[in-house]
C-alpha cells in the first residue's frame, strides 16, 4: 500500500504555491517535507487530504486517486492528519477527547475507551489521560492531538509541523515516539517541518 503524490501544483490566483511535488509514501516510512514558513507545506497537506484541490496533478491511494474526495472520504480510506494549531475538546478530559472519536466511528464507549488507552500509552501520554484537556502544557497538547489522530487508525499520518514550538530535547522525544508509532502501528508518516536537522534525522 502507497500514497502517491504525481506533479501536484497549486496556485492561488497568478501565484504558485506548489510546482510540481511528487511524493511517495509507504507503510512504516517516514518521509520529511522540509520548508521554511510559506514554502507550501501546509499547502500540501491539504491537497492530499482533500481540503485543497491541486490546480493539477494526482494523489494516488493504494492505486486510487482520491483526489476529488472529500476530507470526511479520505479519512475513511485510511489517512489521518493533525493540524498546525489542531484544538481539543477543552470540556472534556483527555481519554473522552480520544474516545469520542471512537464512538463516532461506531465503537462502542467500552473499546473506544480501551483504544485510546492503548495510542495514548503508544505516544507516552498515558499519565495524561484523566487530565483535563484544557491546560495542557503545550507538548502534551500536540502528544494528544496524535493519538487522537491515530483512533483513525490511519496507514497514513499526516504531521504538519508537529515539533513546532517544543525544545530541542522535546522535538527529539517526539521524534523517536513517531518513529516508533510507524513500526508498531505499521503507519507511514509525513513529517513537515523547517528544522531540516530533525527530519534529516529522522526520515527514510
Ligand atoms: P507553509 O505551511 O510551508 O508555511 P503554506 O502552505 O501555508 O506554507 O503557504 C504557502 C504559500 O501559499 C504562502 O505564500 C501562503 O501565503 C500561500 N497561501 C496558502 N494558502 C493560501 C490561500 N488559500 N490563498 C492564497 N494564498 C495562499
Ligand atoms: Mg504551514
Amino acid at each position: 500500500m502507497s500514497l502517491e503524490l504525481g506533479s501536484i501544483s497549486v496556485a492561488f490566483g497568478g501565484f504558485k504555491a506548489l510546482d510540481n511535488v511528487t511524493i511517495s509514501l509507504k507503510k512504516a516510512e517516514i518521509v520529511g517535507l522540509i520548508g521554511p514558513n510559506g514554502a507550501g507545506k501546509t499547502t500540501c497537506v491539504n491537497v492530499i487530504t482533500g481540503f485543497q484541490d491541486p490546480s493539477s496533478g494526482t494523489v494516488v491511494l493504494d492505486g486510487q486517486n482520491i483526489n476529488a474526495k472529500t476530507p470526511h472520504d479520505i479519512r475513511r480510506r485510511g489517512l489521518a492528519r493533525t493540524f498546525q494549531a489542531g484544538r481539543l475538546f477543552t470540556g472534556l478530559d483527555v481519554l473522552d477527547n480520544l474516545a469520542v472519536t471512537g464512538v463516532g466511528l461506531g465503537h462502542s464507549r467500552r473499546a473506544s475507551e480501551e483504544e485510546a488507552m492503548r495510542l495514548l500509552t503508544c505516544m507516552d501520554a498515558a499519565q495524561l489521560a484523566e487530565l483535563p484537556a484544557a491546560g495542557l502544557p503545550y507538548t502534551d497538547e500536540r502528544r494528544v492531538g496524535i493519538a487522537r489522530a491515530l483512533m483513525f487508525s490511519p496507514d497514513f499520518l499526516l504531521l504538519d509541523e508537529p515539533a513546532a514550538g517544543m525544545s530541542e530535547a522535546e522535538a527529539n522525544d517526539l521524534a523517536s515516539i513517531i518513529r516508533r508509532i510507524a513500526d508498531e502501528l505499521d503507519c507511514g508518516v509525513l513529517w513537515s517541518d523547517h528544522n531540516v536537522g530533525l527530519v534529516l534525522s529522522l526520515s527514510n
